[in-house]
């Protein structure tokens, strides 16, 4: 390694002047307003601007996105224009349209040039990109592969290959396709390889194709736990959607991302809210590339409060302010909670993970907990704890007086949070709230 040294010194105090940056990038970054690295920035530009290969163990929301950007603009600041010097692999087309726009801001004081590459659009704009109008090219797995089976993608210049959320293209899939993109690169480069969570065969990936890696990582438990107030609200699985309309009346809640398990799900949801007049949209797999862009820009411009999505389709989803995230389905895999999360206190800003929490969602709570080392606090809804009898309707969808309830006066799960504790229930109302869980702290 060699390099252990000095780093926690610098990681302490090192600042993006401290980084050695080129003046031009250091325009784009305050432009974009970063005052300060993130701790994964910290630790990985100085060493990827040496050219180390890398392997960062980081989600979404930690600032990874920036942290390989940067040392490839700095690294490609005199090379010849209009070459491909820099690609780097992404499971999603939004992912990739993301990372594409931050390459276009911090470079924005360079010539240096980027596109991005990615499915369900028209291969020409690309084509021309890849034949040499783009210096660096974010692109998902299968829509490069189309390309290269057209024989114009010239990978000689190739310096620095960059594998951004691997563990998500293993989840999609592409691993096959990334083994046969990284068959065709030259040797020589530099390869970073960023992953929330490192299953074999990310780890496997990671021997075979880098040399003598750094590894970094972001510790899950702080990146979540902090910045974020989590709060689960027990609730029986058939009135979810009403517990959602009733949280929604907090106007606090300006711009919500509700996490469902499947597509069905989603859209189902998304109707219940859009009946209660709540400005929903939704984001899935199964919606078209122009229905996906509309209802993600519709968010990110406040028309919509509410996006309801599933996973893989809000991953990565950047928007500068998420108030709050809902998890409305408790996710199986504990990693995916911190995924979800990681939305709302994003880059200094607070915000707010609820939970809905169906009695038999609470094996799947528990491991998040333990992965978050935290205990959840939870908070009892007036009219929605667990022994609330079905009503008549029973799990149908609720219609028209959603939301209108009779049961007391509203008790928003922020302020009396536990006042609906009524006596002598059991089961998680009478945990104690963990201390210091709750606090509001910046992400780093
Ligand atoms: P990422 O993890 O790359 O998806 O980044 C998450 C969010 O953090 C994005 O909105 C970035 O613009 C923002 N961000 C990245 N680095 C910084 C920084 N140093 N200071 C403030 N915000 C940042």
């Amino acid at each position: 390694m060699g390099t252990g040294k000095d780093e926690s010194t610098s990681e302490k105090e090192s600042t993006f002047d401290d980084m050695h940056l080129d003046p031009k990038l250091r325009r784009g970054i305050q432009e974009l307003g970063y005052d300060t690295p993130t701790p994964i920035q910290r630790r990985t530009i100085p060493e990827a601007i040496g050219g180390r290969d890398l392997i960062g163990s980081a989600q979404t929301g930690t600032g990874k996105t920036a942290a390989f950007l940067l040392p490839i603009l700095e690294r490609l600041l005199d090379v010849e224009r209009g070459r491909l010097h820099a690609l780097v692999l992404t499971p999603t087309r939004e992912l990739a349209l993301q990372a594409e726009g931050f390459l276009a801001k911090l470079g924005k004081h360079t010539r240096l040039r980027g596109a991005a590459v990615y499915g369900g659009v028209g291969m020409g704009d690309q084509e021309r990109a890849l034949r040499g109008g783009a210096d660096v090219i974010v692109a998902t797995p299968g829509r490069l592969l189309d390309h290269m089976s057209r024989g114009y993608v010239d990978f000689r210049d190739l310096r620095i290959l960059v594998l951004d959320e691997a563990d998500r293209m293993l989840d999609m899939g592409f691993l096959p396709d990334v083994r046969r993109i990284l068959a065709e690169l030259p040797r020589r480069r530099q390869t970073m390889l960023f992953s929330a969570t490192m299953p074999p065969e990310v780890v496997r990936l990671a021997r075979d194709f880098l040399t003598d890696p750094k590894t970094v990582q972001v510790d899950a438990k702080a990146a979540a736990a902090v910045g974020v107030t989590h709060l689960a609200l027990p609730v029986p699985s058939h009135l979810k959607t009403e517990l959602l309309v009733e949280l929604l009346r907090d106007e606090t809640m300006t711009s919500v991302l509700v996490f469902v398990r499947t597509k069905r799900r989603a859209d189902r949801v998304a109707l219940q809210l859009q009946r209660s007049r709540i400005d929903a949209g939704v984001i899935h797999g199964d919606r078209s590339q122009g229905q996906r862009v509309r209802a993600l820009e519709g968010f990110r411009t406040g028309r919509h409060r509410v996006l309801v999505a599933t996973d893989i389709a809000a991953r990565g989803i950047d928007v500068e302010a998420v108030s709050h995230v809902v998890n409305y389905d408790v996710p199986e895999e504990p990693e995916v909670y911190i995924h979800r999360v990681g939305r709302t206190a994003r880059a200094q800003h607070f915000g707010d993970a609820f939970t809905l929490l169906a009695r038999e969602e609470e094996d799947d709570f528990a491991r998040i907990e333990q992965l978050l080392g935290i205990a959840i606090r939870r908070a009892t809804v007036p009219g929605f704890a667990y022994d609330r009898p079905a009503p008549e309707r029973h799990s149908g969808p609720p219609r028209g007086g959603l939301g209108r309830r009779r049961e007391g006066p509203r008790r928003g799960p922020r302020g009396g949070s536990s006042g609906g504790r009524s006596g002598g229930r059991r089961g998680f109302g009478q945990r104690p709230p963990p201390r210091g869980s709750l606090e509001r702290r910046p992400t780093w």
